[in-house]
Protein backbone atom coordinates (compact mmCIF):
# COMPACT_ATOMS: atom_id res chain seq x y z
CA UNK A 1 0.00 0.00 0.00
CA UNK A 2 1.35 3.40 -0.76
CA UNK A 3 1.27 5.51 2.46
CA UNK A 4 1.86 8.86 3.00
CA UNK A 5 1.83 10.81 6.40
CA UNK A 6 1.58 14.80 6.61
CA UNK A 7 4.45 15.82 9.45
CA UNK A 8 5.12 18.73 11.35
CA UNK A 9 7.62 19.61 13.12
CA UNK A 10 6.49 21.23 16.17
CA UNK A 11 7.61 22.97 19.55
CA UNK A 12 8.13 20.80 22.57
CA UNK A 13 5.17 21.87 24.57
CA UNK A 14 6.53 20.45 27.66
CA UNK A 15 9.32 23.10 27.72
CA UNK A 16 9.46 26.65 28.22
CA UNK A 17 8.09 28.78 25.26
CA UNK A 18 9.33 32.33 25.32
CA UNK A 19 8.03 34.94 23.04
CA UNK A 20 9.85 37.87 21.69
CA UNK A 21 8.21 40.88 19.69
CA UNK A 22 5.74 38.63 18.30
CA UNK A 23 7.86 35.79 17.49
CA UNK A 24 8.36 32.66 19.48
CA UNK A 25 12.19 32.32 19.94
CA UNK A 26 13.85 29.04 18.19
CA UNK A 27 17.01 29.69 19.77
CA UNK A 28 17.46 27.12 22.92
CA UNK A 29 13.59 25.85 21.78
CA UNK A 30 13.70 21.86 21.80
CA UNK A 31 11.28 20.46 18.38
CA UNK A 32 9.68 17.04 17.95
CA UNK A 33 7.67 15.57 15.64
CA UNK A 34 4.30 16.98 16.43
CA UNK A 35 2.37 14.18 18.81
CA UNK A 36 -0.46 13.52 16.54
CA UNK A 37 1.69 12.84 13.47
CA UNK A 38 3.47 10.47 15.53
CA UNK A 39 0.06 8.89 15.64
CA UNK A 40 0.08 9.15 12.23
CA UNK A 41 3.61 7.78 11.46
CA UNK A 42 3.25 4.80 13.98
CA UNK A 43 -0.02 3.89 12.47
CA UNK A 44 1.23 3.73 8.52
CA UNK A 45 3.80 1.86 10.05
CA UNK A 46 1.62 -0.98 11.37
CA UNK A 47 -0.18 -1.15 8.16
CA UNK A 48 2.82 -1.43 6.14
CA UNK A 49 3.39 -4.25 8.38
CA UNK A 50 0.18 -5.81 7.98
CA UNK A 51 -0.55 -5.51 4.29
CA UNK A 52 2.61 -4.45 2.88
CA UNK A 53 3.91 -1.32 0.88
CA UNK A 54 5.88 1.72 1.72
CA UNK A 55 5.56 4.25 3.75
CA UNK A 56 6.79 8.41 2.92
CA UNK A 57 6.51 11.24 5.49
CA UNK A 58 6.23 14.39 3.77
CA UNK A 59 6.52 17.69 5.50
CA UNK A 60 6.12 21.07 3.98
CA UNK A 61 8.14 23.99 6.09
CA UNK A 62 11.30 25.08 7.03
CA UNK A 63 15.29 22.82 6.60
CA UNK A 64 14.74 21.95 10.61
CA UNK A 65 11.87 20.09 9.31
CA UNK A 66 14.52 17.61 7.86
CA UNK A 67 15.48 16.67 11.87
CA UNK A 68 11.88 15.67 12.64
CA UNK A 69 11.79 13.81 8.97
CA UNK A 70 15.06 11.77 10.13
CA UNK A 71 13.19 10.52 13.58
CA UNK A 72 10.26 9.30 11.20
CA UNK A 73 12.87 7.23 9.05
CA UNK A 74 14.66 6.08 12.41
CA UNK A 75 10.74 5.12 13.64
CA UNK A 76 10.36 3.07 10.35
CA UNK A 77 9.21 5.22 7.34
CA UNK A 78 10.71 4.31 3.88
CA UNK A 79 11.57 7.55 2.95
CA UNK A 80 10.71 11.31 3.73
CA UNK A 81 10.14 14.63 1.91
CA UNK A 82 10.46 17.67 2.47
CA UNK A 83 8.98 20.58 0.60
CA UNK A 84 11.28 24.07 1.34
CA UNK A 85 11.00 27.29 0.37
CA UNK A 86 10.05 30.51 1.13
CA UNK A 87 7.78 31.67 -1.69
CA UNK A 88 5.68 29.19 0.02
CA UNK A 89 3.09 31.00 2.79
CA UNK A 90 3.44 29.96 6.02
CA UNK A 91 -0.64 29.08 6.75
CA UNK A 92 -2.51 26.26 6.35
CA UNK A 93 -3.88 27.46 3.07
CA UNK A 94 -0.22 27.61 1.25
CA UNK A 95 1.13 24.66 2.81
CA UNK A 96 -2.12 22.39 1.84
CA UNK A 97 -1.87 23.73 -1.66
CA UNK A 98 1.82 22.63 -2.02
CA UNK A 99 0.83 18.92 -0.49
CA UNK A 100 -1.77 18.88 -2.99
CA UNK A 101 0.45 19.59 -6.25
CA UNK A 102 3.21 16.98 -4.12
CA UNK A 103 0.31 14.09 -3.70
CA UNK A 104 -1.42 14.35 -7.25
CA UNK A 105 -0.32 12.09 -9.89
CA UNK A 106 1.03 10.14 -6.49
CA UNK A 107 -1.61 7.95 -6.44
CA UNK A 108 -1.83 8.04 -2.54
CA UNK A 109 -3.91 4.66 -1.28
CA UNK A 110 -3.83 5.86 1.99
CA UNK A 111 -3.06 10.08 3.70
CA UNK A 112 -3.20 10.12 7.50
CA UNK A 113 -2.13 13.07 9.39
CA UNK A 114 -2.28 14.73 12.87
CA UNK A 115 -5.46 15.72 14.06
CA UNK A 116 -4.07 19.10 14.91
CA UNK A 117 -1.21 20.83 15.68
CA UNK A 118 -0.25 21.41 19.07
CA UNK A 119 1.80 24.68 18.02
CA UNK A 120 -0.48 26.46 15.61
CA UNK A 121 -3.18 23.98 16.21
CA UNK A 122 -5.64 24.96 12.95
CA UNK A 123 -6.59 21.36 12.35
CA UNK A 124 -7.39 22.63 8.79
CA UNK A 125 -4.19 21.44 6.31
CA UNK A 126 -5.68 17.97 6.48
CA UNK A 127 -9.30 18.76 5.59
CA UNK A 128 -8.21 21.02 3.25
CA UNK A 129 -6.11 18.89 1.58
CA UNK A 130 -8.54 16.06 1.44
CA UNK A 131 -10.95 18.41 -0.88
CA UNK A 132 -8.24 19.19 -2.93
CA UNK A 133 -7.23 15.86 -3.24
CA UNK A 134 -11.11 15.15 -3.28
CA UNK A 135 -10.94 12.08 -0.97
CA UNK A 136 -12.98 11.14 1.88
CA UNK A 137 -11.73 12.25 5.32
CA UNK A 138 -11.99 11.17 8.57
CA UNK A 139 -10.64 13.02 11.40
CA UNK A 140 -9.84 12.49 15.01
CA UNK A 141 -9.31 8.35 14.49
CA UNK A 142 -8.92 6.09 17.68
CA UNK A 143 -8.99 3.39 15.59
CA UNK A 144 -8.53 2.30 12.45
CA UNK A 145 -9.38 -1.21 10.84
CA UNK A 146 -8.43 -1.81 6.81
CA UNK A 147 -9.50 -4.98 5.63
CA UNK A 148 -7.67 -6.58 2.24
CA UNK A 149 -10.05 -4.93 0.04
CA UNK A 150 -9.35 -1.48 1.66
CA UNK A 151 -12.75 -1.35 3.22
CA UNK A 152 -11.97 0.68 6.33
CA UNK A 153 -13.38 1.34 9.50
CA UNK A 154 -12.62 4.26 11.59
CA UNK A 155 -13.48 4.80 15.13
CA UNK A 156 -13.00 8.65 16.08
CA UNK A 157 -13.45 10.27 18.52
CA UNK A 158 -16.71 12.48 18.87
CA UNK A 159 -16.16 14.68 21.60
CA UNK A 160 -16.10 11.59 24.17
CA UNK A 161 -18.21 9.60 22.65
CA UNK A 162 -17.26 7.32 19.67
CA UNK A 163 -18.40 7.45 15.88
CA UNK A 164 -17.43 4.63 13.89
CA UNK A 165 -17.02 5.65 9.96
CA UNK A 166 -16.41 3.71 6.69
CA UNK A 167 -14.84 4.25 3.52
CA UNK A 168 -13.32 3.12 0.83
CA UNK A 169 -9.41 3.73 0.03
CA UNK A 170 -8.15 5.91 -1.02
CA UNK A 171 -8.60 8.28 1.93
CA UNK A 172 -7.20 10.79 4.20
CA UNK A 173 -7.39 10.08 7.96
CA UNK A 174 -6.16 12.06 11.18
CA UNK A 175 -4.94 10.39 14.44
CA UNK A 176 -6.27 11.36 17.56
CA UNK A 177 -4.38 10.35 21.08
CA UNK A 178 -5.09 7.15 21.60
CA UNK A 179 -4.65 5.74 18.16
CA UNK A 180 -1.53 3.82 19.11
CA UNK A 181 1.71 3.59 21.24
CA UNK A 182 4.15 5.02 19.05
CA UNK A 183 7.40 2.97 19.17
CA UNK A 184 10.74 4.81 20.11
CA UNK A 185 13.50 4.73 16.96
CA UNK A 186 15.54 2.00 17.44
CA UNK A 187 19.33 2.02 17.58
CA UNK A 188 19.57 0.21 14.31
CA UNK A 189 16.93 2.40 12.96
CA UNK A 190 18.57 5.68 13.60
CA UNK A 191 21.61 3.92 11.44
CA UNK A 192 19.10 2.56 9.02
CA UNK A 193 17.78 6.28 8.63
CA UNK A 194 21.22 7.88 7.86
CA UNK A 195 20.94 6.23 4.78
CA UNK A 196 17.08 6.20 3.58
CA UNK A 197 16.17 8.99 1.16
CA UNK A 198 15.04 12.59 2.11
CA UNK A 199 14.49 14.19 -0.79
CA UNK A 200 14.19 18.15 -0.80
CA UNK A 201 11.94 19.74 -2.93
CA UNK A 202 11.38 23.75 -4.07
CA UNK A 203 7.89 25.61 -5.63
CA UNK A 204 9.90 24.51 -8.95
CA UNK A 205 9.71 20.74 -8.27
CA UNK A 206 5.57 21.26 -7.84
CA UNK A 207 4.11 21.01 -11.09
CA UNK A 208 1.70 23.29 -12.05
CA UNK A 209 2.18 25.12 -9.04
CA UNK A 210 2.94 29.38 -8.74
CA UNK A 211 4.43 31.53 -6.32
CA UNK A 212 0.92 33.56 -6.10
CA UNK A 213 -0.81 30.23 -6.01
CA UNK A 214 1.20 29.00 -2.72
CA UNK A 215 1.41 32.80 -0.91
CA UNK A 216 -0.76 32.64 2.10
CA UNK A 217 -4.26 33.76 2.80
CA UNK A 218 -3.76 34.91 6.22
CA UNK A 219 -1.53 37.44 8.28
CA UNK A 220 -0.58 36.63 11.70
CA UNK A 221 -1.32 40.20 13.29
CA UNK A 222 -0.10 39.11 17.10
CA UNK A 223 0.90 36.73 19.13
CA UNK A 224 1.68 36.87 22.95
CA UNK A 225 1.80 34.37 25.91
CA UNK A 226 -1.00 34.61 28.81
CA UNK A 227 -0.58 36.71 31.45
CA UNK A 228 1.28 35.17 34.16
CA UNK A 229 -1.79 34.23 36.74
CA UNK A 230 -1.72 35.42 40.05
CA UNK A 231 -1.06 33.16 42.84
CA UNK A 232 -3.68 31.52 44.47
CA UNK A 233 -5.15 32.36 47.90
CA UNK A 234 -5.51 29.36 50.61
CA UNK A 235 -8.54 29.54 52.81
CA UNK A 236 -7.59 28.94 56.72
CA UNK A 237 -10.02 28.05 59.63
CA UNK A 238 -13.05 26.22 60.44
CA UNK A 239 -15.17 24.98 57.67
CA UNK A 240 -17.96 27.23 57.88
CA UNK A 241 -15.47 29.74 58.23
CA UNK A 242 -13.98 28.77 55.04
CA UNK A 243 -17.23 29.01 53.28
CA UNK A 244 -17.96 32.29 54.51
CA UNK A 245 -14.36 33.38 53.36
CA UNK A 246 -15.34 31.74 50.00
CA UNK A 247 -18.41 33.18 49.50
CA UNK A 248 -17.35 36.76 50.18
CA UNK A 249 -14.07 35.91 47.85
CA UNK A 250 -15.96 35.07 45.20
CA UNK A 251 -19.04 37.66 45.41
CA UNK A 252 -16.44 40.95 46.14
CA UNK A 253 -13.42 39.93 44.43
CA UNK A 254 -14.52 37.40 41.36
CA UNK A 255 -17.69 38.71 40.91
CA UNK A 256 -18.89 35.41 40.10
CA UNK A 257 -21.72 36.19 42.70
CA UNK A 258 -24.58 38.61 43.14
C1 LIG B 1 8.51 28.52 4.29
C2 LIG B 1 7.73 28.01 5.46
C3 LIG B 1 8.13 28.34 6.74
C4 LIG B 1 7.42 27.87 7.84
N1 LIG B 1 7.83 28.21 9.07
C5 LIG B 1 7.14 27.79 10.14
C6 LIG B 1 7.53 28.16 11.46
O1 LIG B 1 8.51 28.87 11.64
N2 LIG B 1 6.80 27.70 12.50
C7 LIG B 1 5.71 26.91 12.31
O2 LIG B 1 5.08 26.51 13.30
N3 LIG B 1 5.33 26.54 11.08
C8 LIG B 1 6.00 26.95 10.00
N4 LIG B 1 5.61 26.57 8.75
C9 LIG B 1 4.48 25.64 8.61
C10 LIG B 1 3.14 26.31 8.50
O3 LIG B 1 3.07 27.51 9.18
C11 LIG B 1 2.10 25.34 9.11
O4 LIG B 1 2.37 24.03 8.71
C12 LIG B 1 0.70 25.67 8.65
O5 LIG B 1 0.35 26.98 8.98
C13 LIG B 1 -0.28 24.68 9.29
O6 LIG B 1 -0.60 25.12 10.54
P1 LIG B 1 -1.16 24.31 11.72
O7 LIG B 1 -0.02 23.99 12.57
O8 LIG B 1 -2.29 25.09 12.29
O9 LIG B 1 -1.72 22.95 11.09
P2 LIG B 1 -2.96 22.04 11.44
O10 LIG B 1 -3.96 22.25 10.37
O11 LIG B 1 -3.38 22.16 12.87
O12 LIG B 1 -2.27 20.61 11.23
C14 LIG B 1 -3.04 19.43 11.09
C15 LIG B 1 -2.20 18.35 10.48
O13 LIG B 1 -1.84 18.72 9.15
C16 LIG B 1 -0.52 18.27 8.86
N5 LIG B 1 0.37 19.43 8.66
C17 LIG B 1 0.24 20.68 9.17
N6 LIG B 1 1.25 21.45 8.76
C18 LIG B 1 2.04 20.67 7.98
C19 LIG B 1 3.24 20.90 7.29
N7 LIG B 1 3.84 22.10 7.31
N8 LIG B 1 3.80 19.88 6.59
C20 LIG B 1 3.19 18.67 6.57
N9 LIG B 1 2.06 18.39 7.22
C21 LIG B 1 1.49 19.38 7.91
C22 LIG B 1 -0.07 17.46 10.08
O14 LIG B 1 -0.44 16.11 9.90
C23 LIG B 1 -0.88 18.10 11.20
O15 LIG B 1 -1.04 17.26 12.31
C24 LIG B 1 6.28 27.04 7.63
C25 LIG B 1 5.87 26.72 6.35
C26 LIG B 1 6.59 27.20 5.27
C27 LIG B 1 6.14 26.82 3.91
Amino acid sequence: MNIYVLLKQTFDTEEKVAVHEGEIVEEGAKFVINPYDEYAVEEALRISERHGGKVTVVSVGPERYAEALRTALAMGADEAVLITDSRIGADEYAVAEALAAFLSGRNPELVLGGNFSVDNGAGQVAVRLAQRLGLPHIAAVIKLDIAEDGKTVAHRDAEGDVEIVETALPALITAQQGLNEPRYPSLPGIMKAKKKPLQRLTLDDLEGLTAEAVSARTERTALFLPPPRKAGKRLTGEPADQAQQLVRLLREEAKALQ
